[in-house]
């Protein structure tokens, strides 16, 4: 049988290579709804090509031009458009691939409606992962890591006792300042920081691939994805980005997955899960690439993980606010309001200033994230 799925942020790069897997497994999945807020001509085309998903835009007129070409599809739009999808009957499984936090209530609504996550969406789980991996226990619903390193290690530790994993350890390519000193790094512009060395995403991760904030905000998803303290979590510097990350069990046994430098392999393992089927992805070639090296993280120069760890750890509204902040200052960036350290320095200024809330409810995780955002505002 085929699994149904609604992809939401389906204009984007996750949602590109989502597409990809999608065509090349036409036997075992089927599209039944497609998000995208700006990008009206790629839905358009996305639509003409799966002509039974119900569809969201960004805007009613956006909604409204859609709706000229294809009077008799279901077209809605905004916060509400996004509702509908993620709770559409006919679907299976929701994938969750919309940057930052506007999934998050799309993607609790998905569980409560009884359908399985495939998480891209870092920014859902370090903001909310509490809520919604209780949320997913609570309706007996799966939560899919799509996000490589996740991936990998919800692949190592398939059927193991986890009693018996000593720690996971998150590889990082380390982004395109791996090298810098301390004087280049207070010098880097957007385009040079978007230039990603191994994989070709958004522009917000990829930022946050070379601040490090991606690893950050990784440790902490993880920390909700597999229910394990943060001190369990470390971080190794592999340029090549072919490990794409590891569990440590307490025998002293290492398990890694490997793979090319493709998110459609991770996004395939969650959608057909728990098949394992042949895709699209090229095989990877050891012997051509020679060889694979790890490194100790610059944790002096690259301060986001130090801040993930603190914010991990505190809990309570701490992640919410490091997210938030995040998100604002990476924009910031990319507006060249601030500098490159300008976004280290306005993350730890919102986890200082933002009121700490220890059991916080889902309103307040929401009211911390636009203070923090209001914080790297002012
Ligand atoms: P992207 O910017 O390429 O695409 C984002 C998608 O979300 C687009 O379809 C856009 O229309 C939609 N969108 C953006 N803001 C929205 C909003 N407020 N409401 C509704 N829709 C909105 O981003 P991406 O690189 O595909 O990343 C998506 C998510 O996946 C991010 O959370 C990212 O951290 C995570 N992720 C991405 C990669 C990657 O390789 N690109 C890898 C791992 C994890
Ligand atoms: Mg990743």
């Amino acid at each position: 049988m085929k699994k149904r799925i609604v992809v939401l942020g389906a204009t984007g790069s996750i949602g590109e290579s989502a597409m990809r897997v999608v065509r090349a497994l036409p036997d075992h999945l089927e599209i039944v709804g497609l998000s995208g807020r700006h990008n009206t001509e790629a839905l358009l085309q996305l639509a003409r090509e799966f002509p039974s998903a119900a569809l969201c835009t960004g805007d009613e007129a956006s909604a409204a031009i859609l709706q000229q070409h294809l009077p008799d599809r279901i077209i809605t739009h905004g916060a509400a458009g996004l509702k509908l999808l993620a709770t559409l009957p006919a679907a299976d499984l929701v994938l969750i691939a919309i940057v930052g936090t506007a999934g998050l209530r799309p993607a609790l609504r998905a569980l409560e409606a009884g359908k399985d996550l495939a998480v891209a969406s870092k920014e859902i789980l370090v903001m909310a992962g509490e809520e919604v991996m209780a949320t997913a226990l609570r309706t007996g619903r799966r939560v899919l890591p799509v996000d490589s390193e996740h991936n990998a290690i919800f692949q190592c530790l398939e059927g193991r006792d986890p009693s018996t994993v000593k720690r996971l350890i998150l590889t990082c390519s380390g982004g395109p300042f791996r090298t810098s000193d301390k004087e280049e790094l207070a010098l880097v512009q957007p385009e040079q920081a978007l230039q990603h060395p191994t994989w070709s995403m958004g522009r917000k991760i990829s930022i946050d691939s070379a601040t490090l904030f991606n690893k950050g905000l990784e440790m902490i998803e993880a920390r909700w994805l597999f229910g394990i303290p943060m001190e369990k979590i470390d971080i190794v510097i592999h340029p090549q980005s072919i490990v794409h990350s590891m569990v440590e069990f307490v025998d002293g046994s290492i398990l890694a997955q490997l793979g090319s430098t493709d998110m459609a392999l991770p996004i395939q393992f969650a959608l057909t899960y728990p098949e394992r089927i042949a895709g699209p992805c090229a095989p990877l070639d050891l012997a051509a690439l020679g060889r694979l090296d790890f490194e100790t993280p610059r944790l002096d120069l690259f301060p986001s993980i130090n801040l993930a760890r603190r914010a991990g750890t505190a809990g309570g509204t701490l992640p919410a606010v490091l997210n938030a902040a995040n998100e604002a200052a990476v924009e910031a960036f990319l507006e060249g309001r601030i500098s490159f350290p300008g976004i280290w320095k306005n993350v730890e200024q919102a986890m200082e200033s933002v009121p700490f809330v220890e059991h916080p409810s889902l309103d307040q995780l929401v009211t911390a994230d636009r203070a923090a955002r209001e914080s790297v505002r002012n």
